[in-house]
């Protein structure tokens, strides 16, 4: 749709992405979000297509995304063999419930900064331990935490202003064993219960993420297998009756149901040797 307030779309010179910024100005990736209801807010956009950073780079500390990588190139990346969770990459995009328009255009950072419950690439961060490098409109940037970026229904910890910039997902999660459980009301829907388990095979610790089910994507860790009841303590405690989502995809009690019942297969799938 037209965003109607809107009177310009700037290429921001990439030697300083945040020059001239102004009130109304709104970062634009693919732009499937952005154009897809009012905001009347906006009165500039600042197009990051032409910024030129390499979308995925593989190294020996693992792979670094740019924020403004397509889904469809995370989606054709083929990860080097030895890595146990690399098929896991294909399968998050593969979760997405998507036009061909919004295929073809969404990327990894439009995905996160949206943050939307079932946002494929939030699970995707969150599930791998990855760091995400932000940019501030002084110029300074830090490192956070997948799992702290998210902070609600369409909220994240930016500031105005602040653009991401990467997001790192290191080699120890890419080397991790994993499994997943997924519901969704129609075979291509959108996700209303997304858990995913990953085991280290050398220390042993299974880290179990839930998101969709909830507002924000939360992580259960345990050093070596937990019991059946280590899981369900562990739910109890993270995860308060508020902070599941309640939308036309499923009841907050729904969700928390299935939250259980997956993270019990994840549990006794991911403790098998
Ligand atoms: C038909 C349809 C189906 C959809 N299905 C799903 C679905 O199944 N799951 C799901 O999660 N979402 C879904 N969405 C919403 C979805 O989150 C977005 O459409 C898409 O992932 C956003 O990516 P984009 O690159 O187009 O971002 P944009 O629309 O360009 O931007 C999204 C938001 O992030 C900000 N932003 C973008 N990049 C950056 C950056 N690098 N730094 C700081 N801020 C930035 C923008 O300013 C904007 O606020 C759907 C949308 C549509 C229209």
């Amino acid at each position: 749709m037209d965003q109607p307030t809107v009177t310009d779309v700037i290429v921001p010179p990439m030697v300083d992405p945040f020059h001239d910024w102004r009130d109304g100005d709104t970062w634009l990736a693919g732009g499937t979000l952005l154009f897809s209801a009012p905001m009347p807010h906006l009165r500039r956009l600042r197009d990051l297509s032409q910024t030129g950073w390499p979308s995925l780079t593989v190294s020996a500390a693992g792979l670094e995304i740019a924020a403004t990588c397509g889904i469809t190139e995370l989606h054709e990346f083929k990860p080097p063999d030895h890595w146990r969770a690399g098929p896991f990459l294909r399968q998050s995009v593969e979760e997405y419930l998507a036009s061909f328009k919004v295929w073809n255009r969404q990327t990894v950072g439009g995905n996160i900064c949206a943050s939307l419950p079932a946002g494929p690439m939030v699970m995707m961060g969150a599930a791998l331990d990855a760091e995400y490098k932000i940019l501030a409109l002084d110029k300074s940037s830090r490192l956070v935490p997948a799992i702290d970026f998210v902070t609600g229904d369409n909220t994240n910890i930016l500031q105005p202003g602040e653009l991401l910039r990467s997001i790192h997902l290191p080699l120890s999660a890419l080397l991790r064993r994993y499994t997943l459980r997924r519901f969704a009301l129609t075979k291509h829907g959108r996700s209303s219960i997304y858990l995913v388990g990953t085991r280290d095979t050398e220390s042993n610790e299974i880290l179990i993420t839930v998101s969709a089910a909830t507002i924000h994507p939360v992580h259960l860790r345990f050093n070596g297998a937990p019991s059946s009841e280590d899981v369900r303590v562990a739910l109890d405690r993270l995860i308060p009756d508020d902070l599941y989502f309640d939308d036309p995809n499923g009841t907050p009690a729904h969700r928390r149901h299935l939250t259980y019942v997956f993270a019990e297969q994840i549990r006794t799938e991911l403790s098998a040797s």
